[in-house]
Formats: structure tokens, sequence, C-alpha cells
């Protein structure tokens, strides 16, 4: 950062001349997209009555149009807002992170100029009021700090370009407002929230606009083809991510949010076009339990601020209805959890630059307008309500420590010494969190095991208590049943770690925790007289069995737990130990070695050395002939576009392209008919509305499955592939009951609601002896349900691989009648069918890349399908006559 003196003089002429360049490359594109016939007057944007600072950056000088007759692009709002801060006094302006697709994600802070030559020393002393030990140091004169996120949602074109307004009326505006805002207050934007999905957007909208604008709703300019572009590059929802942290775009900001704790956390979105305009506080009733009574206060209050502002404007608004404050990892829920105000902006959306709605033509402009003034009408109302957000933030943690003494609960204690990997990937979410966590010492007592030094703790007795219960909490009982999205997401629980909830004192148990290599403790490996053997429940297994096979190396796995002599001794393992041997390798052992030593270093597994085929147990010998099987290579198809869902499918997409560094094709469902099959071992099908194939297709699918190929599915998926292609029934396999009731018309959202599952967890009994259980230490598993049929039951006895257990229900809401429908239908089937396999999951086992328990038996269904065996030549006739019956 230069110095400010320098920046104020500097300002002048070298900006200039760079921003005629600009404008003559941003007129020349402008000229090619073609501007739109209206345009709406220059200043819509302005508030009346503020005078401007006309030396500052216009937005049009650098986008060759004004905001509200086209799209953005996301390298012109780069430059725009490199440009206006780097001149401007008032700001400054930092690279917080890149998305997948390496664009940057741009912070702004904006103050007084004053405030912004002393920010380190602000900052340091406004996060002592978040901690109870030092709240007393922080003063009361401290600015408010302040922080606006615009377009999380790549598609919701104007709460991401509401920014530039919002920028230029900070930069520009003079006045004695103007300047209280400033002084009282530190402003934190990031305007390019999900780069990816905004470039995405912008190309599709500047596509499709004409000289005339589109109104009419079923314009290709309002209709982006799958996947759309809300998402990220690997196609994930980031306003679910506050929590997750799975992708690089959410780290980004959540570390400067933390680096902060702001007292005020807008969030600006774009909902249907025939809505008109919302803002937070939300549905009195459908707030997580957690968030002080407090906290929806100071909301009222602050819609309050929105409400004037938009009054005045006469704009249609609603504020408690429809949205909710009870998902944590959403941008407006989250910063509620942490001691902060979290408002979400709903304005009515349009794809392109103009829409028909059932209220008339609504335009981009106006939406813009709309989240500028509530930008500004948060700004202001924080600095109005500065003296009770400074209270607020110091009763938040100081009420929080009371809790946490009256707790029953001490702390969480968990484990998972099968796969160190996802401790140290849980270790690290709770960082982001700001949640302590310690290393057991001793050993503690709990949920009837003991835990010892292999195990964590995170104690309640801390700052961040009400987010560390949040993220162990399971809560099944609630006062209201519609959730805007999933009512339990237990987090030990989707990462599958043993778990348990402390009672009793933790004093003298709190031990360090050690590095990361440390707890992975991945040894060296030796160099293998017979074998080389690794154990298949470490995380990144299935990307070293990858790394080999694609090497053309030879790779078994045991189907029975063995002990192994070693060059260090004898190891034990449990079912579904890696054998990379040397007899019939074609790749020489040097490189084999080689390829070891970077699964050590690049998988973090510890590869042991076995210098006998002979194994302890009878039975189970290395080159064993039935409890061993043959790797092979997995090259797996995703069926992407037509009903399938984005999300999952990329879930998938980032699982093994990202993750597990496995190349996976994706082939739209229109496509396939021209796809040569033979080239993928595995058919990969997800969930979505309209799940299924064309029966052209599937016939194909058929042979192709008898030939030798692998369909895996999940949720709708499933349910499509089960009628389609087993003999297990055609219908959907719950109990159905249907007695008539009258019910009254006030009761009907709430009734809606009742039966519906949006995200809680089920628990399974998993057969952990079956290959598709391989890698999974426990038989309790804990899945995300978000759909409620249940799959067919199949006639192979050993094909039900998990079933939900008799009280499933572990995490978040089901009705009584879901849960008897649904207990002991099947979570996970396989079976074989001619010299193929189909395997199906009634739930997504890939949910938002946070469910590590379930993630592996998707896993499994890849690289094990072969692994198992049919049960009877009966069924397996009976399954061959089913698919000839469907051929028909
Ligand atoms: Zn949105």
């Amino acid at each position: 950062m230069r110095d400010m003196a320098e920046k104020m003089m500097t300002k002048g002429t070298d900006m200039k001349r760079w921003f005629k360049r600009q404008l003559a490359a941003a007129a020349a594109l402008a000229a090619v997209a073609g501007a739109p016939a209206i345009a709406e007057p220059l200043d819509y944007y302005l508030v009346q009555g503020t005078e401007y600072d006309q030396t500052v950056l216009k937005p049009a000088e650098v986008f060759g149009h004004d905001i509200g007759n086209q799209p953005v692009r996301h390298d012109l709002m780069v430059a725009y807002m490199r440009q206006l801060a780097e001149a401007s006094p008032r700001m400054q302006i930092e690279t917080i992170g890149y998305s997948h697709e390496r664009r940057p994600i741009l912070m702004v802070t904006v103050s007084s100029p004053e405030n912004l030559a002393r920010l380190d020393a602000i900052r340091e002393e406004h996060l002592k009021r978040s901690d109870p030990e030092t709240a007393d140091q922080a003063s009361d004169e401290l600015p408010v700090v302040t922080w606006v996120n615009y377009g999380v949602h790549g598609s919701e074109a104007s709460s991401m370009d509401a920014a530039i307004p919002a920028l230029y009326h900070l930069a520009a505006a003079k006045g004695g407002k103007i300047d209280d805002v400033l002084q009282n207050s530190v402003i934190l934007i990031t305007a390019v929230f999900n780069p990816d999905g905004n470039a995405r957007r912008s190309a599709w909208v500047t596509q499709y606009g004409g000289k005339l604008r589109a109104t009419d709703p079923m314009h290709e300019i309002h209709n982006q083809v799958w996947p759309g572009s809300r998402t990220n590059h690997y196609l994930f929802d980031l306003n679910r991510q506050w929590l997750l942290q799975t992708q690089p775009e959410s780290r980004a900001w959540l570390t400067q949010w933390h680096r902060w704790r702001p007292q005020v956390s807008a969030d600006f979105h774009e909902m249907g076009s025939n809505s008109t305009y919302y803002f937070h506080p939300g549905v009195p009733t459908r707030k997580y339990p957690l968030i002080p009574a407090r906290g929806r206060e100071l909301l009222v209050e602050m819609a309050g601020y929105h409400q004037a502002t938009l009054d005045k404007d006469k704009v249609l608004y609603f504020g408690e209805e429809t949205f909710d404050n009870f998902y944590i990892g959403k941008g407006s829920t989250y910063p509620q959890v942490n001691g902060s105000l979290g408002i979400l902006f709903e304005a009515g959306a349009q794809m392109g630059i103009a829409k028909e709605s059932d209220q008339g033509i609504k335009t981009y402009a106006k939406t813009v307008r709309n989240h500028f003034l509530t930008s500004l009408s948060t700004i202001e109302g924080a600095v109005a309500m500065r003296a009770s957000l400074h209270t607020y933030q110091r009763e938040f943690f100081e009420t929080g420590l009371e809790a946490a003494k009256d707790d029953d609960v001490t702390g969480y204690v968990f484990r998972a010494p099968e796969d160190p990997m996802r401790l140290v990937k849980f270790l690290a979410l709770l960082k982001r969190h700001q949640v302590e966590a310690y290393r057991v010492s001793g050993t503690i007592r709990a949920g009837g095991n003991s835990y010892s030094e292999e195990s964590y703790v995170v104690p309640m007795n801390q700052r961040q208590y009400r987010m560390a219960k949040a993220l162990f909490n399971r809560i099944t009982e609630f006062p209201d049943k519609v959730f805007y999205d999933v009512s339990g997401w237990t987090l030990p629980l989707a990462y599958g770690l043993e778990y348990a909830a402390v009672e009793s004192s933790l004093r003298g148990k709190l031990g360090a925790v050690p590095s990361d290599e440390a707890i992975l403790g991945v040894i060296t490996p030796d160099e293998a007289p017979y074998a080389y053997v690794f154990k298949w429940s470490d995380y990144y297994a299935p990307r070293a069995v990858h790394r080999l096979l694609q090497a053309g190396v030879m790779a078994r796995i045991i189907k029975n737990p063995v002990s192994v002599q070693t060059t260090r001794g004898v190891v034990s393992f449990d079912r579904g130990a890696v054998v990379v041997q040397h007899d019939l390798q074609t790749v020489s052992a040097a490189a084999i070695h080689g390829m070891i030593e970077e699964i050590a270093r690049k998988d973090y597994i510890s590869v042991h050395a076995a210098i006998s085929g002979h194994t302890l147990e009878p039975g189970s010998d290395l080159g064993g002939r039935n409890s061993v099987a043959d790797l092979k290579e997995v090259k797996p198809l995703l069926v992407v576009g037509g009903g399938y869902s984005p999300y999952d499918a990329g879930e998938v997409w980032h699982l093994l392209d990202y993750r597990m560094q496995m190349p996976v094709t994706l082939i739209r469902e229109a496509n396939l008919r021209r796809a040569d099959l033979n080239r993928y071992t595995h058919i990969i099908l997800v969930g979505g509305r309209e799940a299924g194939l064309p029966k052209l297709v599937s016939d194909r699918m058929k042979d192709w499955i008898r030939a030798g190929g692998t369909l895996v599915a999940h949720t709708e998926g499933a349910l499509w592939a089960a009628k389609t292609f087993t003999a297990n029934g055609k219908k959907d396999g719950k109990k159905k009951d249907g007695t008539p009731e009258r019910l009254s018309y006030a009761d009907k959202s709430q009734k809606d609601a009742e039966h519906v599952i949006g995200g809680a967890l089920f628990e399974s009994d998993l057969d952990i002896t079956h290959p598709m259980g391989f890698g999974i230490v426990r038989r309790a598993v804990a899945s995300n349900k978000n759909s409620t049929f249940a799959l067919p039951v199949p006639k192979d006895p050993y094909a039900q691989v998990a079933v939900y257990a008799d009280n499933p229900l572990l995490s978040g809401y089901a009705s009584e009648k879901r849960i008897s429908e649904l207990k002991g239908t099947p979570m996970l089937t396989a079976e074989r069918m001619g010299s193929g396999a189909v395997i199906l999951f009634a739930d997504n086992p890939n949910f938002r890349a946070t469910y590590l328990g379930t993630e592996r038996l998707f896993l499994n269904a890849l690289f094990l399908s072969a692994a198992f065996d049919r049960s009877f030549a009966d069924d397996a006739a009976a399954m061959e006559e089913a698919m000839d019956e469907h051929a028909h």
C-alpha cells in the first residue's frame, strides 16, 4: 500500500491516460455487442440531492455503456474497481483469492482517509470486542465494520452489478452524510464473489443481446442452458459454502470475514421475476436456535432503514415471508451465529436486460437500483446503529461463554484412526471457523467409549461456543417444518468420524494439536522384497490406485482382514487392503518403487513392504484365488445436462477430477446416442427432477451392462435405473397409505412441508464385509437425505449393502410418517447383471463435497464393482428376463 499523500497526488494525470485507453477498448467491445435501443438515463443510480465529485471515474468510462443497459463483464469490472480504488483516498483494494478458473476475487476496504491510514490499529482494537477476555478494551468510539457481498450467485445479475454504483457513490459522493459514514465505518466490499458463474452469465446475455431488448420470458436470453451460471466452476452453490468451505472462493472470503469479524453482513441475490423485493429479518419462526433473540430484534431495526429508503422510491417489498435464518451455511445466516447481523436481499430477477413479469416489464437497471439503494441503507443503518451493534457484538460472545457454562456438554471428542486424512481435513475446517480444538491428553470417557491420544476434542468453553455447538449439534425437534435449505448438517457425522458428547470435566485433558504431518504419520516406504500393501481406508487410496493402474501396474484388493509380514514386523489390515506384487508385472520394480514413493508423498499413504505372500490368517494369502480380486482402471462417463442436477453432477466431477485426479468424461444426455459406450467402464447417473434416459440409450446401456459395464446411480437417477434395469419392481419401494382428509387452508404451507425431507442426516447399517463397504470400519453410516422415495428391495439377499436403521433420523427434520416408510429400506444396493453390475444409492453420497463418510461408498462403486459375486443363478436369470422384458 502506497503512502496516502502520494496516492492522492498521483491520482490525476496517470489515471486519466489509463482511462482513455480503457475507454477506447471498451467502446470497441460495446460496438460489437450492440447497445440496446432503449437506455436508462445516465444518472438513474445516483442519489438525488447528493453532489458528486466529477473527477471520479464513472462506470461508463470503463464499460463503454451505462450500468443497466448491458451485463458487466468480469474483467472490465475488475478494471473499474482497481482504477477507482487506486485513485480514491477513501479506498484500498486487495486480491483475496482466486476462483477455480483463476479469476481474482477482490476486496475493497472503504473508510475515511484518516481511518485507512491506521486501519491495522482499528482492526486490532475492533477484534478485542469479540473476545470476552479483552472486550472491555475496545473503545465504543471505533467505527462499525460493515461487510457487503455482491453476487455469490453468478446468474443473479443485479446482485453483482449493484457493486458498481455502490463503489462509485462511496468514492464520489460529497457532503456531511458521506463524511459521517466514512468516519464512522469500515466498509468491506467483495464485489466479485463468484467470478466464474458471473462470466458464464455475462457471456450468455451478451451473446443473445440484440439491438432491441428481448422481453419475452421464453427468449433464449432469459433461459441459459444447463448448467446455468448460478454456481462456480465445479457447479457448487457457493451460498451453501460458508459452513462447508470446500471451494476456493468461499475460503477466500471466510478468511477475510474472520480477519475482520464484521458487525453487519449484507448478501445480495435475485429471486423469481414475479416477486418484488425482499430483505431480512425473514420468517420469525424459522431461526437457528443458537441465534440470540436480540440478533433478530436488531435485524428488525435495520429493516426500518431499508423500508424508509424503498418507501421514498415507492418500491414494493416484503420482509417476513419465504426466506429464513436456519441453515447457517448461507451468507446471511452464518454471520448470525458469529456475532453479526446477516441480511439477505432478493430482487425479482431478469436474466436479460428486461423481462415481462406478472406485474409488467421489469428491468435489470431497476433491480440494480434497488440493490444499490439498500446497499446504502445497510451502510448508513449500520452507522446509525453503531452503539447497539458494539454492545451486541460484545454481549454475543459473553453470553456464549455463559451458555457454555450452563451446557451439560463440556465438549465433543472425535477420532478416525482408520483415516487420519479425514481428521486433518476436519481440524482444518474447525480452524477456518475459528473453533478451537485440542488433542486429547490422557483419556476421556464419552458415549460409552474411551477416547485417548489418537482423539481430538472441541471444548464448549470457548469464544466460538455457538459456532462449535452448531457444528456438532444434532437437532431433531422443530417448531416450524418449512426449511429453505437443509435441516441437519452435523459435520462429524458427514465426515464419517466416530464422535461423542463429553459431560465430564476437560481439566488437564487439552493437549496441543500436532502438525498435519505428525497426525498423518506417513512412513517412508521400504523397497518391498515381495509386494507392497496399503490400506483402502485412507482418504486418497483410490487416487493412489488410479495412479498405479493408469501406469499399467497391476494391483489387487484383499477381501478379508489379513496380517502381513513386512520389513517392519507384522501389520494387520481391515478388509480391502491393496496389494501391489512384483510377480507378473510388466513395469520394472524400480519404476514401481518410484510410484510407491509418490503415493507416500502425494497421497499421504503409508505403504508397507511385505516379505512373504503368506498371511497369518488361513485362506487369504496375497496370491489368493477367491479372497483377492484384481483391480481394473476406472474410465467413468458422467451424464450431464437434461434433467440432471448440476449440483449433483458437479460434486462427482469435483470428487473425481479435482480431488482423486481421475479423468471423467462429461457427456451431455442428448449426445449419449452418439457415444461409444465401450470406451467407458462405468456410467454415472446422478439425481435431478427428470433423471432418466431415452429408451434408445437405455436399450444400448442394457447390452453394455450385460457385456461388463457398471451403472452407478444415485437418488432420482437410481430410482429410474431400478425401474429400467432391475427385476425389483417398477415402483417406488415405499409402503403407501392413502386416507383422504380435510384440512384448513391456513395450515397449507406447514402441511405441504410436513412430509418433505429437505436435507436431514439418516443412519444406515452398512455391510462392511461387502466390497461396497470396504474402507469403512463402522457399520453405522450417516448420509444426507433429501428425497422421500425408497429404493426397491433386490431379490439377491446379499445385494442390500446398506439399509436404513430402525431409528434412522440422526439430525434434521423428517416426519414420523416418512421415517416409518423409510426405515429398513435399502440405502445402497449392488447387483450383478450379465457380466456387469448395477449399483444404486437412495441418497447422494457426494453431497456438497462434505460427506466424506459416504463418498467412499461411491468410490467403491467405481473401483470395486467387479469384486463381488452374484448370489444365485436363479436370480440372475430373473434379472436377465427383466432386462429382456423392458427391452420390448
Ligand atoms: Zn441467490
